[in-house]
């Protein structure tokens, strides 16, 4: 199995050599040797074959089997010859890991998944539990970077609803896009203005998936008044067991006699009631 995650897991430049046993001696390490040989400048875009030197990385990536994974990367930096480029050397860069973070790209989407689907202190114990430690300030930022990375290229379709920084004493407001199911933003409160002030940064809004909120509908209504309003599934199922409820209370007496629940005395059987039984005839071969 971890043939196959070698080969087909990483970017090809690297040799994967791995190995059990990180500094605490569980969890499974992977240490990545860049072989590559020439890369693109990420600020100019022309192609350097001119190595600098190698740059040392740790990164956290999806737990196998409930164990953590850690990536120790060796990185390739190259200098760039452009003479019209703002920078003289650079390090190459591959999908699997932004410069700028400590989790793989894989790794960093799948965390976001779960804090945007609970609260940040929620998402902590359950990453925790599949072997990805983190600290629950470095969830809420990711998120908030997250935001401000799909915040230009927001689609036309977005769900909004309010999500807990701390359950019970500090929400935001989180908007994703319902088609490719992408934090779009995440809002530092839940009340009509701020979510008007982002509405009208996102003129070409069409649709809005909202909650039963009547905050979020009327910042709709004020900033996009041909949008069109929808209640999510979750909203509508919870309308209508409300509903329900409500109808069962207006059909129920104020006063319900529940009766006695004492054990009742098992009944004395009458003597001509028992029956004798009879002995059953001896078959078969008698035994010697
Ligand atoms: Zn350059």
């Amino acid at each position: 199995m971890l043939q196959s995650i070698k080969g087909d897991f990483f970017p090809k430049i690297y040799m994967v050599t791995q190995r059990y046993g990180n500094d605490d001696g569980k969890g499974y390490v992977f240490e990545l040797l860049s072989n590559s040989h020439s890369a693109i400048c990420p600020m100019c875009g022309e192609e350097s074959k001119r190595p600098h030197s190698y740059q040392d990385r740790t990164v956290r990536d999806l737990p196998i089997l409930g164990e953590s994974v850690t990536l120790l990367m060796t990185q390739q930096k190259y200098f760039c010859d452009n003479e019209e480029c703002e920078v003289d050397i650079f390090t190459e860069r591959t999908d699997l890991v932004n410069p700028y973070f400590q989790f793989t790209e894989r790794c960093r989407k799948y965390m976001l998944k779960v804090a945007s689907l609970v609260s940040c202190e929620a998402a902590v114990k359950i990453l925790s539990y599949q072997g990805i430690r983190v600290c629950g300030d470095t969830l809420l930022n990711m998120l908030k970077e997250a935001g401000q990375v799909y915040q230009p290229n927001c689609g036309r379709r977005i769900g909004v609803d309010d999500w807990a920084y701390r359950k019970g004493q500090e929400y935001g407001t989180i908007i994703c896009d319902l088609d490719t199911h992408e934090i779009i933003d995440v809002l530092e409160g839940r009340d009509k203005e701020t979510f008007e002030k982002w509405l009208r940064g996102h003129p070409d809004i069409e649709i809005v998936s909202r909650d039963r909120a009547s905050a979020y509908a009327s910042a709709v209504t004020t900033v996009l008044p041909e949008a069109v309003q929808i209640a999510d599934r979750f909203h509508i199922t919870k309308n209508l067991l409300e509903a329900l409820k409500d109808t069962m209370k207006t059909f129920m007496p104020e006063v319900v006699d529940v009766p006695n629940d004492e054990p009742v005395p098992p009944k004395a059987v009458e003597p001509n009631q028992l029956v004798k039984k009879t002995p059953k005839p001896l078959t078969g071969e008698p035994r010697k």
